[in-house]
């Protein structure tokens, strides 16, 4: 099976030595089609391949082993990222769940505390009844994380900036911690991607996406990523998921191709965007506290200047009541009131019955998650159409 042996080896970093991410989220790895010329990927719909003769092989099987289209978009997305390795799954929580395959029962594993809480849920409810123990604790406070090693510590798994109270952690010094204790260091980089945040050259070993938001962009396709700094992880990674068979299909792969086009294009809009409505929220006389990574008076603003080529695009504000905070969910029009992130379309978001409903009470009220919160995931829209939404529904 020459594509299995293949996506073991992992991609040639060097291709396209040279390259801006632009243009190599244009290109794709292969790019066009050798055969034809087609500029478009080929979607290679096919669950299974025909072999030429016996002990012969075109390189692949069947979809659950390797597809040529997932391994492009694979191929791409390692590229981009700076790893040697990238896996395609079926969402977020797939690449997340296959991810966990690393541990075993008895194993502990650190993770942020202020966290997608579809993650929390996946740790909490479902991986504790296999014997696996977690640790929420607040990996930007360089104090708590040394004090939360155990022995059998074999993960820590970090969100930065975190979701939804926009806390940034110094992810060198938290991939530092978790090398001295002998574990791995994974970073889920959903919300500011490749293209402003780069945890290989942090220290990290595995960068996991919810290929869903920014990557995908449309809120149209499910998608998720483990990207692989080298191959000490690969072997046991790629057996999980292959067991498993939870990548991502032939037609979403060539989709999310399709979308990584103009990743950076519609990043350096969006993040353009989040700053006005940033400094709009921070003036209106309704809100009286504004999380964006990119203002200046950010608590952690000269670390994500440091850390990060951008400050993405998503804000949390608190409304001065909680009558206020379901008037603006009502009035705005342009804005969508719905979950999810990083896409062309604005959303807004009510995090304690949302994306955080699944998180018990006492750590929503320790991390200020309440009644008055919300959170923004700011689009392409036109800035003026966005501001004037904005500002009606909070009058
Ligand atoms: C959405 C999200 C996930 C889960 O991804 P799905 O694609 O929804 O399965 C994980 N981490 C973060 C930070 C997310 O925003």
């Amino acid at each position: 099976m020459a594509d299995e042996i293949d996506g073991l080896l992992g991609i040639d970093q060097q291709k396209h030595a040279g390259w801006h991410a632009d243009s190599i989220a244009v290109r794709g790895y292969e790019g066009i089609d050798a055969r034809t010329g087609s500029i478009s990927y080929p979607l290679y719909q096919s669950a299974t391949f025909a072999h030429p003769a016996w002990g012969q092989s075109t390189g692949y099987c069947y979809s659950r082993c390797g597809n040529p289209t997932r391994l492009e978009l694979e191929n791409t997305i390692a590229l981009l990222e700076g790893g040697k390795k990238a896996m395609a799954f079926s969402s977020g929580m797939a690449a997340i769940t296959t991810l966990l395959k690393l541990l075993r029962a008895g194993d502990h594993v650190l993770v942020s505390d202020d966290l997608y809480g579809g993650t929390y849920r996946l740790f909490s409810n479902i991986y504790t009844q296999y014997g696996l123990e977690f640790d929420y604790v607040d990996l930007t406070d360089p104090d708590v994380l040394a004090a939360s090693f155990k022995p059998n510590t074999r993960l820590v798994f970090l969100e930065t900036p975190t979701n939804p109270t926009m806390k940034v952690a110094d992810v060198a010094a938290v991939g530092e911690a978790a090398h001295a204790h002998g574990a791995v260091f994974a970073v889920d980089n959903t919300f500011l991607t490749m293209y402003f945040q780069k945890p290989f050259e942090l220290g990290g070993d595995v960068v996991i996406y919810s290929g869903t938001k920014y990557l995908c962009g449309h809120n149209d396709v499910l998608s998720g990523f483990l990207i692989l700094r080298d191959n000490t992880l690969l072997e046991p990674l790629f057996n999980a998921t292959m067991s498993e068979g939870n990548q991502l299909d032939p037609f979403d792969s060539w989709l999310m191709l399709r979308s990584l086009k103009t990743l950076g294009v519609r990043l350096r809009q969006q993040e353009r965007n989040a700053k006005r409505i940033a400094e709009a929220l921070k003036a209106n006389p309704h809100v009286t506290d504004v999380f964006y990574v990119g203002d200046p008076d950010h608590q952690n603003y000269e670390l994500s200047k440091r850390q990060t080529t951008g400050f993405g695009a998503m804000i949390s504000f608190k409304t001065d009541t909680h009558e206020r905070a379901l008037a603006v969910l009502e009035r705005t029009k342009l804005i969508l009131f719905a979950e999810s992130l990083g896409g062309t379309e604005s959303l807004v978001t009510y995090p304690l019955v949302q994306t955080h409903g699944s998180i018990p009470k006492p750590m929503l009220d320790k991390l200020g998650i309440d009644d008055r919160l919300l959170r923004l995931s700011v689009g392409i829209e036109d800035i003026d159409d966005l501001l004037a939404d904005l500002e009606q529904a909070l009058a």
